[in-house]
């Protein structure tokens, strides 16, 4: 097995094109893991941590970008960040333990493709779009659109993510993230659900996404659920229109961590708190 550090993108997609079996490297802690239980066995592997433009967060275009090799514990370090997107450094710090915490990135997270995968959904949320690049040079896609189901990712050969951008934050506006795993921690999701919001003057929301993880062959962006609560102060009403909403969205497995049943309810209980959550901070920041 050959490694190779490279320091920037245009030499990692010539890496990863040259080679067969190739594998980028962030944390590791999916990677290895699948490594050390031969699950994969790559001939390359491309670590990306040498890449610049993974390892920072930047202020752009009055929003944020994050790199994609940056770690749970380096966002949560990041005060500013901390402030306005709390959702999406929240999802990111849930993920394992502490010491996963200081491995794993947001990249690593999503290109491991997998449906219950915490920060994804806050990702989704906050309408996170994902710059690639590959062979072919740079493009961006929004998160929602990088992961396809289980594994499977619309990340061409060669193509790395290298960051992701997080919008302008209009004021009064904030983000949650909550999920459902049957242990206090170390457990992957049995539902997971983001909310991000905007208030008006008046307390009334005029802009809301919502995203469901765990319910689905991807994680979904549920739009109908923003629909259920903008216009709305999130009243009784709007959030019984929210749990239908999120109800209706899901294509849940049955499996031992959760049956049908249990995911289906979960994910509406969850979307509802986590946009009360939201709410909640918006009102205050
Ligand atoms: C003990 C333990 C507990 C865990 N708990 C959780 C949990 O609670 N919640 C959760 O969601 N996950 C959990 N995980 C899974 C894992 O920690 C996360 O998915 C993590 O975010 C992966 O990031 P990484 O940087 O370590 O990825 P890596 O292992 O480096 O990579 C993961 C996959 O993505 C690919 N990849 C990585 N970065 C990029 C990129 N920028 N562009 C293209 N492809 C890329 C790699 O080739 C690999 O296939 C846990 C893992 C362990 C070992």
């Amino acid at each position: 097995m050959r490694y190779e550090a490279p320091e920037t993108v245009e030499s990692a997609a010539v890496l990863l094109a040259g080679t067969g079996d190739a594998r980028v490297l962030a944390g590791g802690t999916d990677l290895l893991v699948q490594m050390r239980s031969d699950i994969v066995d790559p001939a390359l592997i491309v670590d990306i941590k040498g890449i610049a433009e993974t390892r920072r967060v930047t202020e752009e275009k009055g929003g944020w970008r994050i790199g994609a090799a940056v770690t749970g514990a380096e966002l949560k370090e990041h005060s500013r960040l901390r402030q306005v997107w709390p959702g999406v450094v929240e999802a990111a710090n849930l993920i394992g333990s502490t010491q996963v915490q200081g491995r794993a990135t947001l990249g690593g997270n999503l290109c491991n493709g997998s449906p219950a995968a915490d920060s994804v959904p806050a990702l989704i949320a906050a309408g996170a779009v994902a710059t690639l690049a590959g062979p072919k040079g740079k493009r961006d896609l929004p998160v929602e659109d990088v992961m396809l189901g289980p594994r499977k990712l619309a990340l061409t050969r060669g193509e790395i993510v290298v960051s992701f951008l997080l919008p302008p934050r209009p004021p009064r506006s904030s983000d949650a993230y909550l999920r459902f795993i049957p242990r206090t921690e170390m457990a992957i999701a049995v539902v997971g659900a983001g909310v991000s919001l905007t208030l008006d003057g008046g307390g009334t929301i005029t802009a809301a996404r919502v995203s469901l993880g765990a319910v689905a062959a991807r994680v979904l962006l549920v739009s109908e659920a923003a629909q259920a609560i903008i216009g709305s102060r999130l009243d009784e009403a709007a959030q019984r229109r929210l749990e239908a909403a999120a109800r209706a969205a899901c294509r849940p497995i049955d499996d031992k961590r959760g049956t049908i049943e249990f995911r289906i309810t979960g994910a509406a209980g969850l979307a509802r708190r986590t946009a009360l959550i939201a709410l909640d901070r918006a009102r205050t920041s």
